[in-house]
C-alpha cells in the first residue's frame, strides 16, 4: 500500500490540506498529526466570541468527529513529531512510532513569543494561542480586576476589548509609538487608540517593560524601565509569534524566517511542502519572501498544496487578507502595505466607516477598511489585478471602487 500523505500540524492549514485532498479525489492514506489534545479547531473565535463567553469552546471545532472517519483521515492528536527522515521518507513520533510518507506537509504553525523579563514565570502571566490557553485565560479574566496587556497588536487589542467590556481595568503597554504598527497606517492606529480609550483603556506607548512583580508567587504589578508601575492581577503577553521551523531545520531543510518554500510551496526537500504561519514563501505583493500569519494564508496555501499533491500543478498567488473584530468594529485588510509611500483616507473616521488606501509609486498595494465590507472586497480585486486607480481617485467617495474593478 502507498504510504500516502502525512501532515504535521492539525491547525487550520493542516486540516484544510487533508479535507481538500479528499475533495480533489486523492485516494491514498492521509495522516494528520497534532500536538494539541482534541479535534482540529479554528483559532479566531478564541480571542473573540469564546473569550467573551458568547460561544462554547466546542463550537470552534472545524468538523465533527465523524467527518474524519467518513473521509478516511487518520487523526493523531496530543502527539509531537520528533524527527523527519527525508531519505527514508518517514517521520518519528515522540513515542517512537514511525510513519512513512510519500508526501509530507509541514503545517507546524507558530508559537507565542514569551516575555523575557524577570517575573515572567509568575502565576497570572498568560498568553493566548491555543484552546487550552483560551480556557485558562477566560477563567482568570472573569475574576481579575486589573489587567495589564503587554503588546498592542491583534491579540492585545482583541483581548483588551473583551476585558473592558467585562468591566475590568485595562492597561496596554506597547513598545512602539502606535497600535498595530506592523500592519496598519497611522490613521488606523489612531482610530483604534481613540476607540479603546473612550472605553476606558489606558495606553502606554514606547513602553519598555522591565519586570513583573509578584506577591506569594502571583503577579501584582508590571514595572517599566522609567520606574512607573501598573498594578495587575492578570498579565497577558501579546508580543507576537515565532515560526515552528525547528523540526524542518533539524531534518536539514532550508530555513529562514520560517521554512523556505518555492512558489508551489515545496520545501528544499523532495516531496515535502510547508504552508501557513511556518512557511517563508515568495510573494509578489511583498516583492520578496514573507511569512504571513492569517487564516486566509493557511487555507489558501493548504488548497494550493492539496492541488499540487493531487497532480494539478498550482502556483500560490493569492491576495493576502486579514481581519480583526474589536467591539462592533470590523477591520478588514487586503494586500500588504509594506513599503507604501502614500496613504489616503477614504471616508470619515468619525463615522466609523472608512478605508485607508496604500500606494507605492502611485500603484495601489493595499487597502484597510473599517466597517466597509464592499470596499474591502473591491480592494482585494483591485490589488490582485494591479489597478490604475490613482490616490486622488481612491480618496474620492464619488469614485465607486467596485465600478473601477469592472473597468480595469
Ligand atoms: P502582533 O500582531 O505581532 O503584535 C504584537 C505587538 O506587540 C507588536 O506591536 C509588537 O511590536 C509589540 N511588542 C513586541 N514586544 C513587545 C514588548 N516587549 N513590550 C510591548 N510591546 C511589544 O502579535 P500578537 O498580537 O501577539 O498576535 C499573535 C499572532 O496571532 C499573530 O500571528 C497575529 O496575526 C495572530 N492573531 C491574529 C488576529 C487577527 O488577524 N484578527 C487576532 C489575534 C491574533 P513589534 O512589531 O515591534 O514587535
Amino acid at each position: 500500500m502507498p504510504a500516502g500523505v502525512v501532515i504535521v500540524g492539525a491547525g487550520q492549514g493542516g486540516f484544510q490540506v487533508a479535507a481538500s485532498l479528499r475533495t480533489a479525489g486523492y485516494e491514498e492514506p492521509i495522516t494528520l498529526i497534532g500536538d494539541e489534545p482534541g479535534l482540529p479547531y479554528q483559532r479566531p473565535p478564541l480571542s473573540k466570541a469564546f473569550l467573551a463567553g458568547a460561544e462554547p469552546i466546542g463550537d470552534a471545532d472545524l468538523r465533527p468527529e465523524n467527518f474524519y472517519g467518513q473521509h478516511r483521515i487518520e487523526v493523531i492528536t496530543g502527539e509531537r513529531v520528533a524527527a523527519i527522515d527525508s531519505h527514508m521518507q518517514r517521520v518519528t513520533l515522540s513515542d517512537s512510532t514511525q510513519i512513512p510518507y510519500s508526501q509530507l506537509v509541514l503545517a507546524t504553525g507558530a508559537r507565542n513569543r514569551l516575555l523575557a523579563i524577570p517575573g515572567a514565570a509568575l502565576d497570572g502571566v498568560c498568553y493566548l494561542r491555543t484552546r487550552v490557553e483560551a480556557s485558562q485565560l477566560r477563567e482568570r479574566m472573569m475574576v481579575a480586576q486589573n489587567i495589564v496587556i503587554i503588546g498592542g497588536g491583534f491579540i492585545g487589542l482583541e483581548v483588551a476589548a473583551i476585558a473592558t467590556s467585562l468591566g475590568k481595568r485595562v492597561v496596554v503597554l506597547e513598545a512602539r509609538e502606535r497600535l498595530m504598527a506592523r500592519v496598519v497606517a497611522p490613521a488606523i492606529s489612531e482610530f483604534y487608540r481613540v476607540l479603546h480609550a473612550e472605553r476606558g483603556i489606558q495606553f502606554v506607548f514606547g513602553a519598555e517593560t522591565e519586570a513583573i512583580l509578584g506577591v506569594a508567587n502571583s503577579v501584582s504589578a508590571v514595572v517599566l524601565r522609567d520606574g512607573t508601575s501598573y498594578p495587575a492581577d492578570l498579565v497577558i503577553g501579546g508580543v507576537g509569534v515565532l515560526p515552528n521551523s525547528e523540526l524542518a531545520e533539524a531534518a536539514g531543510f532550508e530555513v529562514g524566517n520560517g521554512i523556505v518554500v518555492d512558489d508551489h510551496l515545496r520545501s528544499s526537500s523532495p516531496n515535502v511542502f510547508a504552508l501557513g504561519d511556518c512557511a517563508y514563501y515568495p510573494n509578489r505583493f511583498a516583492g520578496g519572501a514573507v511569512r504571513l500569519e492569517s487564516v486566509q494564508n493557511a487555507v489558501d496555501q493548504a488548497n494550493c498544496v492539496a492541488a499540487n499533491i493531487a497532480g494539478k500543478a498550482h502556483k500560490y498567488d493569492a491576495v493576502p487578507w486579514f481581519w480583526t473584530d474589536q467591539y462592533q468594529i470590523k477591520l478588514q485588510m487586503a494586500g500588504l502595505s509594506i513599503g507604501y509611500d502614500q496613504a489616503v483616507t477614504r471616508g470619515d473616521p468619525a463615522s466609523h466607516k472608512f478605508s485607508v488606501l496604500y500606494f507605492k509609486q502611485d500603484r495601489l498595494i493595499a487597502i484597510d477598511s473599517i466597517n466597509r465590507p464592499g470596499e474591502h472586497m473591491a480592494g482585494r480585486k483591485l490589488v490582485g489585478s494591479g489597478s490604475t486607480l490613482r490616490p486622488e481617485q481612491g480618496a474620492d467617495l464619488s469614485v465607486d471602487l467596485k465600478g473601477f474593478v469592472a473597468t480595469t
